[in-house]
């Protein structure tokens, strides 16, 4: 074949026709079909991940779960097993082949209950990202009754649908993460006869998604129209996470175990108790005082707490998760060949000032970014290779007017 005959055995296309002619052994391939060649074994191995994913997820028993989650999460060693279990149990019940003994196993899903900022939504995070399935984090506050201003429950699903990018099987098995549940409890004991929009209303339309059911759900989200068109979402198999602050139920607790008291052995009763960790003791019943309605909490069967963060675990979560935020800047410095440290008295430093100014574990990110601006401004393109923050470096750039700016953003 004469060389200017040569042509893409693909798309015909003549060599002068293309950026690209690679000769194989009696056929060519231009740029162009090797871009869309590259496309398909894409979107193959996508597919091909999908129907391996319960395989996948079989593979990790709860130990390794629990090993995983202590990579990114400090402490918080109830919840960590409590999940892990949860987790495999689901993943389980997933993989159960029909069979005719007529034992169904239950969903296991989760609600967490703790302080804002003690890791909750990275816990679910967390979890997402070593199963490998979409998450959706979405605000029980911005929940409203069908018919009323605010997002309907089913836009839940919408969310999870765009996080697996409208991958439907994928979505049927991710998990969702409802935050801030503590938010739609009822809001006096009474059942009222006026309408509680926001409360049990919203608590009796999430019922059916928690326990399993096919929903319509509109795939861009917004309200339901008469003539949208809807894809159908099957929810028997996603994992609820639900996590709330629960303000105040400490007092429902401590109410609860003085009357235990008094009713049992009070001596021993009081022995046990820590008074500085009352949630470690909650039970369903707490969440059904607080404002939760029974059938709710009846579809939440894992109910687990959240430690508060004391100072150890501050300074831990600034430099051991496997992407601890210290280690974050550090590869920034590092991006620019400098060389960043912290010592000791500047990391205890910052540690003192979250708890000061009751900044928790999301304040120690705008504290350390308080505290590293200048140098992240000046350093780069400069001469200096190095930075060693120390508490005095600290102390000056957290000035006390920046601290109080900061607990107010808080
Ligand atoms: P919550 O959902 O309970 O309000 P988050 O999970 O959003 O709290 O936590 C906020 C941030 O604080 C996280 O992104 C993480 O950086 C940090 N954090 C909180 N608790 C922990 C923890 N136990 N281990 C590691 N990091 C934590």
């Amino acid at each position: 074949m004469a060389k200017e005959e040569l042509e893409c055995s693909f798309c015909g296309r003549k060599k002068p026709e293309t950026n690209l002619l690679i000769a194989g052994l009696d056929a060519h391939i231009c740029d162009r079909c090797i871009e869309q060649a590259h496309g398909i074994v894409i979107e193959e191995s996508k597919q091909n991940n999908t129907t391996d994913l319960s395989a996948e997820l079989m593979l990790r028993k709860p130990i390794q779960i629990k090993s995983f989650l202590d990579e990114y999460i400090i402490g918080q060693e109830h919840t960590k097993r409590v999940m892990s279990v949860a987790v495999y149990n689901h993943y389980k019940r997933l993989l159960q082949p029909p069979s005719d003994d007529n034992i169904e196993i239950q969903k296991s899903n989760i609600i967490m209950v703790g302080q804002t900022g003690t890791g909750k939504t990275l816990m679910a995070k967390t979890i997402a990202r070593m199963l490998n399935v979409p998450l959706a984090i979405v605000d029980a506050t911005v929940l409203t009754e069908a018919g009323y201003v605010g997002e309907d429950v089913e836009s839940i699903l919408t969310r999870l649908l765009q996080a697996a990018d409208y991958n439907l099987e994928k979505a049927e098995k991710g998990i969702v993460f409802i935050d801030e549940i503590d938010k739609i409890a009822r809001k006096s004991d009474n059942p009222s006869i006026t309408r509680d929009v926001s409360g049990e209303g919203v608590q009796q339309a999430l019922l059916k998604l928690l326990e399993g059911t096919v929903v319509n759900v509109p795939p861009k989200g917004g309200r339901k129209h008469p003539d949208q068109k809807f894809i159908e979402v099957n929810t028997e198999n996603i994992l609820f996470i639900a996590g709330g602050a629960f303000d105040g139920i400490d007092r429902v607790i401590s109410k609860r175990l003085n009357m235990q008291a008094v009713g049992y052995s009070a001596s021993k009763a009081e022995e046990v108790v820590d008074h500085d960790n009352l949630l470690q003791y909650i039970i369903p019943k707490d969440l059904k005082d607080f404002g939760l309605i029974p059938e709710i909490i009846g579809r939440l069967p894992v109910l687990t707490f959240m430690d508060p963060l004391d100072a150890n675990t501050l300074r831990a979560i600034l430099t051991e998760p496997k992407n601890a935020i210290i280690k974050q800047y550090k590869k920034l410095f590092e991006m620019d060949d400098i060389k960043l440290s912290l010592t000791e008295g500047a990391l205890e430093y910052i540690v003192e000032k979250a708890i000061e100014y009751k900044l928790g574990a999301r304040g120690l990110r705008s504290l350390c970014e308080e505290v590293l601006t200048d140098a992240m401004f000046n350093l780069p393109g400069s001469d200096e290779k190095s930075l060693k923050v120390t508490k005095a470096y600290a102390e000056e750039k957290l000035s006390k007017t920046t601290l109080k700016k900061l607990k107010a953003v808080s």
